[in-house]
């Protein structure tokens, strides 16, 4: 029977040492746990470099010669270019490319079966070119294909045997490691691709997200002027003039809450580790936030009460963003709140907290609501059926922005047409 694989003669060898030489015997045991180790590590490794070097010196470890190379195909090329080598500069030899044509690694590849020349000497198959430019004198090479299923994707060469030849033996070991090898580098590749591709898509988002807070910060002052200029012209125009005025200040305070929007999607991804805490009057986060609504309250003609605490609180607290989810209370309450109702803005120390409450006796909640209104994307009316604009998300930031301060944020409500509470209660130091 001829030998395929090579895996009869081992059994063949094996048969013959078992009953007459121990030696051989011990030596290929240990050569086949070597193998298992060496599998394990090819499985558990996914760092490219350590990988190829992996490789290399195991394989020329396990058949006792000088070095060991690995050549992969150039896709554009077409040639073979050295990927990793023992004992050689690898930026140096990556350099060289290896013809298909004329080369032992060449044969293996193109042919794709293992190949062994024991004289190189005055072998044509023989690439010696890298051997004059390294300065390395080649005298015997063994190269296996590494293939993926039926694709070769490379070989794993062995030069210069220690003792004796190459044989066999040394075609099995090495097209053991080489066709684990290939696996081991086609997923090393692949997750080096995603990653890269990852790396890519976190720099595209944080640039989107930084469009956004730009584009949503440079529309803000155009469009405060907008509306307080037409809710002076609302006040000064005749009957005839007010209807247009007021199509002008609904599309403008649409507009307003499309860019709270847009802010507030940017904010939904911003974890703890991005908060900017610094200590500072809470009065002045509240006053902050007021601000933001004033021209809509403006607009809308509707009526906002503020009362702080008389004394100064101060607290470690991200400004800007604590003062984001007030306004985004606010608004709510403007929405959900007829031009005749009432809303109470307030800060206030309740035990070793810092309460900021956002009151309104405007369409109230129902209590079933009361803790799914603050899920991103969660409102109580259907979408197709709502009279509200927005899009889910307010309540999710001040939840976030609450959590994010090591305090809560929760609604109240008596039900329908009974007005809400929110509060945003934030810890403060002993
Ligand atoms: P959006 O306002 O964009 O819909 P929010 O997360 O801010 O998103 O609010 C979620 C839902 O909670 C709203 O759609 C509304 O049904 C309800 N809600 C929020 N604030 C009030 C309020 N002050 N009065 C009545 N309902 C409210």
């Amino acid at each position: 029977m001829d030998n395929p694989g090579g895996l009869a003669y081992t059994w063949d060898m094996l048969g013959q040492e078992v009953s007459g030489e121990d030696k051989t015997l011990r030596e290929m045991v240990l050569r086949y746990s070597r193998l298992v180790e060496i599998s394990v590590t090819l499985n558990s490794t996914l760092d490219l470099d350590r990988l190829l070097q992996f490789i290399i010196d195991s394989a020329a470890d396990l058949v006792d010669s000088e070095g060991a190379s690995i050549l992969l195909v150039n896709d554009k090329s077409k040639d073979l270019y050295f990927a990793a080598a023992t004992g050689s500069d690898p930026n140096e030899l990556a350099e060289i490319p290896v013809p298909l044509d004329g080369s032992l690694a060449g044969t293996v590849f193109r042919e794709d079966r293992p190949l062994i020349i024991n004289e190189v000497a005055n072998d044509p198959r023989h690439f010696r070119d890298v051997g004059e430019r390294i300065n390395f004198q080649t005298r015997s090479l063994i190269g296996v294909p590494m293939r993926i299923h039926d694709d070769v994707t490379g070989v794993l060469e062995a030069v210069n045997k220690r003792k004796g030849m190459f044989d066999a033996a040394d075609e099995q070991m090495l097209s053991i490691i080489a066709s684990q090898a290939a696996v081991a580098i086609n997923n090393a590749r692949l997750v080096d691709a995603l990653q890269r591709a990852y790396d890519e898509l976190g720099k595209l988002d944080r640039l989107k997200s930084e469009f956004i807070s730009i584009a949503s910060h440079e529309l803000r002052t155009p469009l405060a002027l907008i509306l307080g200029y037409a809710s002076i012209l609302k006040e000064d125009a005749g009957e005839a003039a007010a209807e247009h005025v007021t199509a002008v200040l609904n599309s403008a305070m649409r507009m307003r809450s499309l860019i709270e929007d847009m802010t507030n999607l940017n904010l939904l991804r911003i974890g703890s580790s991005e908060m900017n805490f610094e200590v500072q009057p809470l009065q002045s986060v509240v006053r902050a936030a007021h601000e933001e609504v004033r021209e809509t309250i403006q607009a809308k003609g509707q009526d906002l009460a503020v009362e702080l605490w008389d004394e100064t609180i101060m607290a470690r607290v991200d400004g800007p963003k604590l003062s984001m989810a007030l306004t985004n209370l606010l608004n709510n309450a403007l929405r959900f709140t007829p031009a005749e109702g009432h809303i109470h803005l307030s800060l206030g120390l309740h035990r070793q907290e810092a309460w900021f409450q956002v009151i309104d006796d405007g369409i109230g909640i129902p209590e079933v609501e009361l803790e799914r209104i603050f899920q991103p994307f969660y409102q109580v009316e259907d979408h197709l059926t709502r009279r509200h604009e927005g899009m889910g998300l307010g309540l999710a930031i001040v939840r976030g922005v609450a959590a994010a301060h090591g305090g809560r944020a929760w609604a109240e409500s008596e039900g329908p047409g009974q007005g809400s509470t929110f509060t945003i209660a934030i810890p403060l130091p002993a």
